[in-house]
């Protein structure tokens, strides 16, 4: 076994002026939320996404739940989410009092599959929430048209696909609202933290009070009143400045982080090509007209026992690859609900077969040669013989 350095799946890299942005917050003194460097991300955001009106949130998480509040989710609504996701897809609506209907996901993006989708429609579906797996683009448009057929606003769990694109356009701003995650094994982080994309102005007041308590402290903080108050229901979704400082360091530099990560993203899949074929190995599949947001590199082997002789040969070498989502249908969670082994039959095959490569911004091609030497001299059909040996990798 070589005994290479550790090769991690993610490793925090930082864009060069993140400490500096971090001392001037503390220098000016107001490090709670909505102080300078959150002012500036949000414009920042707005400017490059295109957004009409983005607002940091402590996580995204958090900015679902801001959502559900904003479509005033309650106990009997229905939220279609798919089945292939992270629990907060679900839980910020469930916490609301909605029940999940999970949607099967396509087999060749893992997205929210849409031809699946009309069937899940009933009188009590209030959101349809769409997540752009691996930062790659959901079906919008055929969504979108279902979704206004029914007059049902579609939420994007954006969490994976910032400056992504479909068609053009930056994912996050396609939706009624896109939801954004700034979480440490994210693309562009700050530790925890998110944001809420509000692409229909209809939201934008209500937004602001309830992230601030249920206050109308962010009209005040603009002279528009001149005492704030307690206006509506809210909670506390405001990150504090010394977080948006960091977050700044990162946004103002994403296009040389996005050039990065988009080169790691393509050797792998230049380098990986020719042993997927050979292996029955599926690398992603990005639709035409999309532009990936490079936040993660996956594919989907054969079967779940090659999966894991892949996964024990990579980790024996240092090399920290790893699974990903468990079908959420299947949770204990999910089962309370209702749900059921079969209703999503794509998601529990190929979730069972799913690996990801580490993949961060300063992965350099010496790693990744080393990952993919691994990868090529693991051969299915001898592992699933039973005759692999330890041998060099
Ligand atoms: C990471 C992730 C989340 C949660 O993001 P937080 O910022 O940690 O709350 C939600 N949805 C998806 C699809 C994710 O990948």
């Amino acid at each position: 076994m070589s005994q290479l350095k550790a090769i991690p799946l993610y490793r925090l890299d930082l864009a060069g002026n993140e400490i500096r942005y971090m001392e001037q917050a503390l220098e000016c003194g107001k490090i709670s939320g909505d102080g300078p460097f959150t002012r500036r991300c949000e414009a920042l955001l707005e400017r490059q996404l295109g957004a009409s009106k983005v607002l940091l949130a402590t996580s995204c998480t958090q900015a679902l739940e801001m959502a559900a509040f904003l479509l005033n989710i309650r106990s009997g609504d229905e939220v279609i989410v798919p089945s292939f996701t992270f629990p907060s897809t679900a839980n910020a609506f469930v916490v609301r009092g909605a029940t999940p209907v999970f949607a099967d996901v396509r087999p060749d993006t893992l997205n929210l599959d849409e031809t699946r989708l009309e069937p899940l429609i009933t009188p009590a579906t209030k959101a349809i929430v769409v997540v752009h797996y691996a930062g790659i683009p959901c079906e919008m448009e055929a969504i979108l048209k279902i979704a206004a057929r029914y007059n049902i606003p579609v939420i994007e769990d954006n969490a994976l696909g910032l400056y992504g694109k479909y068609r053009g356009r930056f994912l996050g701003t396609i939706g009624s609202i896109g939801c954004l995650s700034f979480h440490q094994t994210k693309s562009f982080v700050c530790g925890e933290g998110g944001a809420v994309c509000l692409n229909d102005p209809l939201f934008n007041n209500r937004a602001e009070i309830l992230r601030e308590k249920g206050t109308n402290r962010r009209k005040f903080a603009r002279g528009e009143v001149d005492k704030y108050t307690w206006v509506d229901v809210g909670s506390s979704y405001v990150p504090s400045d010394l977080l948006a400082a960091f977050l700044y360091a990162q946004l103002e530099s994403c296009s040389d982080t996005l050039s990065r990560r988009r080169r790691v993203w393509d050797y792998y899949n230049h380098e990986l090509s020719a042993w997927a074929v050979e292996s029955g190995a599926k690398l992603p599949y990005v639709p035409p007209g999309c532009e990936p947001a490079y936040s993660m590199f996956h594919m989907l082997l054969p079967s779940a026992k090659v999966l894991e002789g892949l996964l024990q040969r990579l980790n024996r070498n240092n090399i920290a690859a790893t699974f990903h989502y468990q079908p959420l249908h299947l949770s204990p969670m999910a089962r309370s609900f209702g749900a059921r082994p079969g209703d999503c039959p794509v998601a529990e095959d190929i979730s069972g077969r799913l690996l990801r490569l580490p993949f961060f911004t300063s992965l350099s091609e010496g790693e990744q040669a080393e990952v993919v030497r691994v990868v090529e001299a693991f051969r299915p059909a001898r592992a699933v013989s039973g005759m692999a040996r330890v041998g060099r990798a």
